[in-house]
């Protein structure tokens, strides 16, 4: 079928994306679903940290991709031996998990090997791509199909969300009930699973416990929003000074800039380092407690290096952990988090800073790198 997507055109492009428009959106072809596949109407879809990372070339991807990684949908086709029923709303998830692989078997603390392996390589865990188009005109990469000819285009973490339709492999969904609205959906694949996993299944604060979040966007917000659901006192550290307003209101008992947290000698037994920065990592280390746990879930540029006392570790019996995807298993942490929100305890509805369309993106990606933008959603 006949969809339309943004795609990326070459990773590393100049900021602002406004002007360098790496981002194209155009007409794609979908391929039907295969096997344990389906095919999901995109509902909302969030602009995240990961997504720039690849415009930005922290994390280089194979292009043309089509972006977009955390969303919720309509399931419109199931393929083949599908589970899925017709209608049902899905969570998109970013790491598709098989099931069958020895890191599977470790209750999220490691990702999926293959599920890793197909988002390397831009394709659905069950092998190849369903995403295609007529090569544009002008200047291709090199080694892209020259202009007019059918090219592949790569998935993005087997889900590519910014688009109208998608076909993703069961695997890397998650079926919600229909009172769950699409916006709080799409946030609960991405935000919610990584920053509430990097404190609930990484953290693992005893009740009670103090636990403070480096790095308020997206991920780092839903860390916080978490952490005070769940009846801990909150610290939340940024340097902009709308994103500790925020934090206040929603329930931080203390928001301060980076600077403030080590002037004032402040200290948690669990601390989130949600920025992606080899600073913000030297900060959440910092400000962790005698035998407390610092946990990073960013994803800094792979030759970012950070500076710790070793002797700290030991001395002050300190841990070290990351986390990616929240070390969640989504199946079993989305419907917690459903939970928390039908309590009321999760309002989600105030990450979403910015409601755009998929001509919006350069200017959003802007924003996202300007560090102004939390959650901005792409709605069709
Ligand atoms: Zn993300
Ligand atoms: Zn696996």
């Amino acid at each position: 079928m006949r969809i339309t997507g943004a795609v990326l055109e070459r990773c590393g492009a100049p900021a602002p994306y406004v002007e360098s428009r790496p981002v194209t959106v155009g007409t794609l072809e979908l391929g039907p679903p295969e096997a344990g596949e389906v095919l999901v109407r995109i509902e909302a879809a969030g602009l995240c940290h990961s997504d720039l990372s690849v415009v930005d070339g922290n994390r280089v991807r194979p292009v043309p991709m089509l972006l977009g990684h955390e969303a919720a949908g309509i399931v419109e086709v199931a393929g083949p031996g599908a589970r899925l029923a017709v209608g049902q709303r899905v969570v998109m998830t970013f790491l598709p998990r098989c099931g069958q692989c020895a890191e599977c078997a470790t209750d999220g603390r490691l990702p999926c090997s293959v599920g890793s392996a197909a988002n390397g390589a831009g394709t659905l865990v069950g092998g190849g791509r369903r995403l295609s188009r007529a090569a544009p005109s002008g200047a291709a990469p090199s080694g892209a199909a020259p202009s007019g000819e059918v090219q592949d285009v790569h998935h993005h973490l087997g889900v590519s969300a910014f688009a109208s339709h998608a076909v993703v492999s069961e695997t890397s969904v998650v079926p919600v009930d229909d009172d769950v609205p699409p916006d709080i959906a799409a946030l609960l694949g991405c935000a919610v699973l990584t920053g509430g996993g990097a404190v609930v299944n990484a953290g693992r604060p005893a009740p009670g416990d103090r636990v403070a979040v480096v790095g308020l966007g997206g991920v780092g917000m839903a860390a916080l929003l978490v952490a005070v659901a769940l009846g801990h006192e909150v610290i939340g550290v940024d340097a902009v000074p709308a994103k500790l307003e925020l934090a206040r209101e929603l329930g931080a008992a203390t928001a301060v800039g980076p600077q403030e947290a080590a002037e004032q000698g402040l200290r948690a037994p669990v601390v989130v380092e949600a920025a992606g920065s080899a600073r913000a990592f030297e900060t959440a280390y910092g400000i962790t407690a005698p035998g407390g746990t610092t946990v990073t879930v960013g994803l800094p540029h792979p030759d970012a290096r950070a500076s710790i006392s070793p002797l700290s570790l030991t001395a002050e019996a300190r841990t070290v952990v990351g986390s990616y995807l929240g070390s969640a298993v989504p199946s079993r942490d989305i419907p917690r988090y459903v939970e928390l929100w039908r309590a009321g305890r999760l309002p989600l509805d105030r990450l979403v800073s910015d409601r755009i369309t998929l001509d919006d993106l350069p200017a959003a990606l802007d924003r996202l790198a300007s560090g102004a933008a939390l959650r901005q959603l792409v709605t069709f």
